[in-house]
């Protein structure tokens, strides 16, 4: 199968009046398909800069990052972003936010309108619609935030940290919420975190970084049995801690 994303020897520094920071060196992989890649490394070791790069905020100084669509031809890709704070508008209701993407990219047809509101009804905020953000726990504000980015109907997503701002409990069930939607809906996800637990419990590969400039050090693909369908699941099967185990000693090292 043809990847949706290859990144090509990636490099990145930043410049600033008190000199050079490299954040990222010689970083080379690709994304297939469906798949959910999640990234681990240190705090400041370049994962939201590597985001940046694939979202096409920044450019980078070497290599090159190529999109694909189905025939294999380099192609620009529709990129969904999804943060830590979900960047909900509180003077809007909970469906003029979901539409609030649609109408700045001049998309807010009536058959993107149907689609919101059908994921609205299916992801639980149906009657939620007229509410504004305060009214939301943390967990569906979080999953408004994941409509908003899918109504557009992204190629990729791109979620950095999203569940790190959320207390322990809260962020255990909301990212077993948000990755069972994202894989009923076959998208291709690349997921940042620095909570490795999160990282085995959701994705089918981790590609740990190491320090600043942030090089991949392994990359580790995550295969559990097909009843440990949710990351809730997964947390109950013993491959949970082998994984976890095997990706901390890396990290140590
Ligand atoms: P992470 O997301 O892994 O915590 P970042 O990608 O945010 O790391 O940052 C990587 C490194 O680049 C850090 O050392 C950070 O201080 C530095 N950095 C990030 N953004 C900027 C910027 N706009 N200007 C200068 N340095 C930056
Ligand atoms: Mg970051």
């Amino acid at each position: 199968m043809n990847p949706v994303l290859t990144l090509d020897h990636v490099s990145y520094s930043y410049h600033t009046p008190s000199g050079e920071t490299p954040a990222l060196k010689d970083v080379s992989f690709s994304v297939r398909p469906g798949s959910f890649t999640s990234i681990a490394g240190p705090s400041g070791c370049g994962k939201s800069t590597l985001l940046s790069l694939i979202a096409g905020l920044i450019a980078p100084e070497k290599g090159c990052i190529r999109f694909y669509k189905s025939d294999a031809m380099p192609a620009a890709a529709r990129i969904g972003y999804m943060l830590q704070h979900d960047t909900l508008l509180e003077w809007r209701t909970i469906y003029k936010n979901i539409l609030l993407g649609l109408e700045v990219t001049h998309q807010c047809t009536e058959q993107k309108k149907r689609l919101a509101a059908d994921m609205m009804h299916d992801y639980g905020l149906a009657s939620f619609k007229n509410a504004h953000p305060s009214e939301l726990s943390g967990g569906m504000r979080q999953r408004a935030a994941l409509i908003r980015t899918l109504a557009l109907e992204p190629d990729l997503l791109l979620l950095d940290e999203p569940f790190s701002a959320l207390d322990y409990q809260t962020r255990l069930t909301v990212c077993d919420d948000i990755s069972t939607i994202i894989r009923s809906r076959k998208k291709t996800a690349i997921l940042i975190t620095h909570d490795l637990s999160e990282a085995v419990s959701a994705a089918d590969r981790i590609l740990i970084l190491t320090r600043r400039p942030g090089r991949i050090k392994d990359t580790i693909s995550i295969t559990f049995p097909k009843e440990a369908d949710s990351p809730l699941k997964r947390r109950n099967f013993p491959e949970f801690s082998v994984y976890f185990n095997e990706v901390w000693k890396i990290l140590k090292e």
